[in-house]
């Protein structure tokens, strides 16, 4: 009997789906001797993506879209057969709420860095000594190269500070639930940094890459379109991923509790005091998590002090009257200086009008910011109430939601911050010399966004399938 070697994948979100994906159709294909196992907390897989369906609502607790322009999802989705599925987000414009307003982005803001100026300088947004500061980042020399900054850092020193706390800094917190001042350049958006040093200015320099190819620009405002969900919601990719696995290669309910080495090979124990032994371990399990099962190893210290955000989303379904006035676009983040609660709220019936019945509205707020960790300690009623309160004050609402979908997200946001890059280098070095064949992938790491964590999924499969065949 052949004797195979056995690779564990700690955690089902997304990356821990996709390295199981792309191991078990490289052992099929290649008929490699390699068993492979994936436990998982959680009695479901899917992690952070969770879709949750309510009286012909489709409400998504964790991410609502991807990137369609980086392919990986739809890649596997194509894999598992949904591919037919996936809707593009129906409306583009999105606001940015301020004292109490709402104000369009203005067109051609790349990430909130304005490159077309007609439009920037029309915006009721910024004031004319910011607009005229903005304008300084032709004059601006570059950083010194290589060395890591914080995205704050980075954008007043360029763009001046009022562009950052009234543009810039919701965008970029509304993806990453980050501050921006602690943010590293080099690990969220390297590409500003590239484009800084190739053309001097950041405004310029975007303009021109904008001119040589719209499609590539990787961090445009949102644009109809651009974004990807399936007309069932993200579960739908979790479920046709899962109905391709064999049954007994994924264990749920089962949260690893500590993981031993052991003479070339590794012991994970669970809570209830099973265990089993793995040749490789990928774990995708969140930093916090991780630095906890590997702590006796002195392997991951550097992320041992990163914070990690706390969100909690509300969304609430409102029959149409309740809006007074609606506004075409996908919703609106709140600028930093903002006295709100919510940080963003999204449009759903616009975005996606497959997510709501007819004659009804849905809107999704965001609430949470680093550091602060009120919101996923506060009661439904509690929440509800700071949520109306906000969006009665931003947006004509009137009247009571008819049900309201609550999702605390505790330590969700892992934060990249300064260093980030490098602490990552030295993690994963660390690893290769003290426990071999043991990897770790997820949005702790190399990316926060799902067409990325397959990447990376896929990556480090490939590896932990390139170690066990080498030991062979
Ligand atoms: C509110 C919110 C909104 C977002 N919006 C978007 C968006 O619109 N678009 C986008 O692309 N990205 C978005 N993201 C980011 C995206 O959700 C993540 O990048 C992605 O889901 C991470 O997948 P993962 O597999 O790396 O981690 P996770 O999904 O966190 O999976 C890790 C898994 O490990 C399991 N686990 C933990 N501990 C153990 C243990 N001890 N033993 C076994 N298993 C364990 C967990 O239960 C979990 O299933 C959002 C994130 C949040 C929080």
């Amino acid at each position: 009997m052949i004797n195979k070697k056995k690779i564990v994948i700690v955690g089902g979100g997304i990356t821990g789906l996709s390295a199981m994906m792309e191991m078990q159709k490289r052992v099929l294909n290649e008929d490699l001797p390699v068993e492979l196992l994936l436990v998982e907390a959680e009695p479901r897989l899917g992690g952070k993506i969770e879709t949750v369906k309510h009286a012909g609502y489709i409400i998504e607790r964790g991410p609502d879209s991807f990137l369609e322009r980086k392919t990986a999802m739809a890649e596997l989705a194509a894999e598992v057969g949904v591919a037919e599925q996936l809707v593009n987000n129906a409306t583009g414009q999105a606001y940015i709420a301020m004292n109490g307003k709402l104000y369009p982005i203005p067109a051609g803001s790349i990430m909130g860095v304005p490159t077309n100026e007609e439009s920037f300088l029309e915006s009721g947004l910024f004031s004319d000594e910011a607009k005229k500061r903005a304008m300084d980042d032709f004059k601006i020399e570059k950083s010194p190269a290589e060395i890591d900054q914080s995205m704050g850092q980075f954008f007043r020193r360029r763009l001046g500070d009022e562009v950052v706390e009234n543009l810039i800094e919701p965008l970029l917190s509304g993806v990453y639930g980050g501050n921006l001042d602690e943010m590293s350049l080099l690990s969220t958006y390297p590409q500003f940094y590239e484009v800084e040093q190739k053309y001097g200015s950041l405004i310029g320099g975007l303009r021109e890459q904008a001119k040589e190819n719209v499609k590539k620009m990787p961090y445009r405002g949102a644009v109809k379109g651009m974004f990807q969900n399936f007309s069932t919601g993200l579960q739908t990719l979790v479920d046709a991923i899962e109905a391709h696995i064999p049954k007994e290669k994924v264990r749920l309910s089962s949260p690893v509790i500590k993981i031993l080495a052991d003479s070339g090979s590794y012991r994970l124990e669970f809570a209830d005091g099973n265990f089993i032994s793995a040749d490789s371990i990928i774990l995708t399990t969140p930093h916090e998590i991780s630095v906890q099962l590997l702590a006796a190893y002195g392997v991951m210290e550097g992320f041992a002090d990163i914070p990690s955000t706390s969100v909690v989303t509300i969304a609430m379904g409102f029959p149409a009257e309740a809006l007074k006035k609606d506004f075409d676009g996908t919703g609106f983040l709140v600028s930093r200086n903002s006295d709100f609660s919510i940080t963003a709220c999204t449009w759903l019936h616009k975005k996606w009008p497959h997510t709501t019945p007819a004659g009804k509205i849905t809107l999704r707020v965001f609430m949470g910011k680093p550091g602060d960790e009120r919101y996923v300690t506060l009661s439904d009623e509690e929440l509800i109430s700071l949520a109306l309160k906000d969006l009665r004050q931003i947006m004509d609402l009137d009247g009571e939601p008819e049900f309201a979908e609550i999702s605390r997200l505790t330590n969700s946001m892992a934060q990249y911050t300064v260093g980030h890059k490098a602490r990552l280098e030295e993690a994963r070095k660390t690893l290769a010399e003290k426990l071999p064949g043991t990897f770790i992938a997820g949005m702790s790491y190399d990316a926060i966004g799902l067409p990325d964590n397959v990447v990376a999924g896929r990556k480090y499969g490939n590896e932990a399938l390139n170690f066990v065949m080498k030991q062979r």
